[in-house]
């Protein structure tokens, strides 16, 4: 099968905790554990923790290890620069990598930040994490979007790097809408309609992204699927249908969360796709909109914005 994530902690797990990211049990994700797709491509998110004292560092830190990572894994693994790139990575069965910022605290308010990010790849800033930054507000510290982030969008448009408002309150999010013409992504977040996590997307944030032609990824963490907090693989399905009953075939996608969250029961990592499209198909979906899902929606996305 193929599969397209839209994001993973893995890689700043790896530059923290020292691991490999080719072949690891600690991990919910390794490049062997991925081997068994057809064609796969994974954001790897530098995540910036909001009480890191000098984000750019560690960004930066980020940065080498997935130089590294990417010098001893040629064979597996081809972090994707241009458009070119997403297909000679299925071409040779390589991972494709898409590096992602979580936190545009990296910036540490500068504008020209922007520039250094663009030259390491970086197609997707998540804006937020769940504080406020200097771009606007987080899920736990609600604002919209200051003067300075304005800026930065503007910015990060000229660089084909896009926005996603996963993390970002609801105010910012409208904003962001509000201030940018192009596509704008929640990678990593659920329906509030099923689960009450101001993490979770209202069915109105969700039809916008839709109607923007952004994408929506189905996070696995149990407190954004459940609001018991107890959850298991069949409720990522239940998030899917209610995306899907909103009309979104063409903008679901998956945002696993693997190395950034716990998992539902049913779920371990990456291994564990294939049972949850599986799962998908017990339910009476078809492989042409598993793919979508899983994949298509995802690949049709970055081939046209790259
Ligand atoms: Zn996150």
């Amino acid at each position: 099968m193929r599969y397209f994530d839209l994001h993973c902690d893995t890689l700043g797990e790896c530059t923290v905790k020292n691991l490999p990211l080719r072949d690891n049990k600690e991990l919910q994700l390794s490049l062997e554990r991925g081997r068994g797709f057809s064609a796969w491509f994974q954001c790897f998110a530098a995540w910036i923790p909001d009480t890191e004292s000098h984000p750019l560092e560690y960004f930066r830190r980020v940065v080498q290890r997935r130089r590294k990572e990417e010098e001893q894994n040629q064979d597996w693994l081809q972090f994707c620069s241009k458009a070119s790139d997403f297909y000679s990575t299925n071409q040779e069965k390589k991972c494709g990598g898409i590096f992602t910022v979580e936190g545009a605290s990296v910036l540490e308010g500068r504008l020209e930040t922007l520039d250094e990010l663009a030259e390491n790849d970086v197609k997707v800033i998540t804006l937020t994490w769940n504080a406020a930054n200097e771009i606007g507000g987080g899920v736990q510290e609600p604002g919209g979007l200051t003067p300075f982030g304005q800026k930065v969008l503007q910015r990060m448009e000229e660089l084909h790097i896009l926005p996603d408002v996963s993390h970002a309150s609801e105010a910012l999010f409208w904003d962001v809408l509000e201030h940018t013409q192009g596509p704008v992504l929640a990678t990593h977040s659920n329906a509030k309609s099923l689960c009450s996590h101001p993490r979770n997307l209202t069915d109105r944030q969700f039809l916008a992204l839709k109607q923007r032609g952004g994408l929506v990824g189905l996070n696995f963490y149990p407190v954004f699927l459940a609001d018991s907090g107890n959850a298991s693989a069949v409720d990522i399905l239940r998030h899917a249908e209610h995306f899907l009953s909103l009309g979104g075939e063409d903008c679901l996608a998956m945002g696993s969360d693997f190395d950034g969250a716990a998992m539902p029961e049913g779920i371990i990592g990456i291994e564990s796709i294939e049972r949850l499209a599986e799962l998908f198909a017990q339910h009476g979906y078809s492989d042409a909109l598993i793919d979508r899902i899983f994949y298509q929606n995802s690949f049709r996305f970055f081939e046209k914005y790259m």
